[in-house]
């Protein structure tokens, strides 16, 4: 298949080069053209525009910061695409933001589908995402294909806006499961105990996750490499936020946890993994 890909960050680049390894004709563009650049050595051509990249196109497919980004972005390319493309869209942006992207790509007769990933840096090199599918059920059919190339797993959700509002639920467990396990280890720290013993004492048992293992040693020394951008985190927090209040419903734990991701942004981390959000959990005295 003939695809064009907009956006190759830690997530997009990753995706980008299975696609291509696939054997599917790609074409890459990013803003930062130093991140594209590398893909050629996959066989992926790269575009000095989004607008040269989706011309021709029989698939769209986005990978950007949010839905602001991903407007901007589309914006100018969309006008080029060929009438009838499919626009997969893979970022992260919360339900209004799926909704606005919808209606652009109705706008600009392109079949539109939500489907934003689960996993972070690792699986996306794996090519061991979870792909949230929603959209018309002969345009997912189409990108089956593509889902495998970069997934272990596709979950079909139905219409277009059901792949966004369960990313939502999705994200809210991760942050939820992130601040728990900084918290946590904070708490020993403040106990004047190893928080390493944490580690000892859930492993094997019910209450073990795996994603401790895989964050708290890098958490407790404060090095992690970023797979997920803290400020990233934030964002994911906020549409968790904007999501209950549309839906008229009161959550507990999620305004905490985005004041702790929020706390930790304006400490500086944003850049940072998201588990650095330790930084900003450690209990006041
Ligand atoms: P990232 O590495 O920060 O990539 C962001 C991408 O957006 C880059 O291509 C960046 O271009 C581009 N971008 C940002 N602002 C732009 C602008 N104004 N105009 C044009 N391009 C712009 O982030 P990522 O981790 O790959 O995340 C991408 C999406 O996937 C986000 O929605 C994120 O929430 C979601 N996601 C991330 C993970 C994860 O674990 N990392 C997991 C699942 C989903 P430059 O390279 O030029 O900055």
């Amino acid at each position: 298949m003939k695809i064009a890909f907009l956006g190759t960050g830690i997530m997009g680049a990753p995706m980008a080069r299975h696609l291509a390894q696939a054997g599917h004709d790609v074409t890459v563009w990013n803003r930062s053209t130093d991140k594209a650049a590398p893909l050629a050595e996959q066989g992926a051509e790269v575009a000095d525009d989004p607008a040269g990249a989706v011309a021709g196109a029989e698939v769209l497919v986005t990978m950007l910061t949010d839905a602001g980004v991903v407007e901007e972005v589309m914006g100018s390319a969309a006008p080029a695409a060929p009438d009838g493309a499919v626009w997969w869209q893979a970022s992260t942006v919360g339900i209004e933001g799926a909704e606005r992207l919808a209606a652009l790509a109705q706008e600009h007769g392109l079949t539109f589908v939500d489907a934003p990933v689960l996993g972070t840096r690792g699986p996306a090199e794996q090519g061991e995402l979870v792909i949230l599918a929603s959209g018309p059920a002969d345009a997912l059919e189409r990108l089956a294909p593509l889902f495998d190339a970069v997934g272990s797993k596709t979950i079909t959700l139905g219409e277009a806006g059901s792949g966004s509002r369960f990313k939502l639920v999705m994200n809210h467990w991760l942050l939820a499961v992130t601040d728990g396990i900084a918290e946590t280890l904070a708490l020993a720290e403040g106990l004047d105990l190893d928080p390493r013993f944490f580690l000892d004492a859930i492993e094997g048992g019910s209450l073990d996750i795996g994603y401790a293992h895989l964050k708290a040693p890098g958490m407790i020394e404060g090095k992690l490499p970023v797979s997920f951008p803290l400020k990233h985190a934030l964002k994911d927090a906020d549409l968790v936020l904007e999501a209950a209040a549309r839906h008229a419903l009161d959550l507990g734990l999620a305004p905490a946890v985005r004041e702790r991701f929020a706390r930790a942004a304006a400490a500086g981390l944003a850049d940072e993994d998201m588990g650095m959000v330790i930084a900003a959990t450690r209990p006041r005295r």
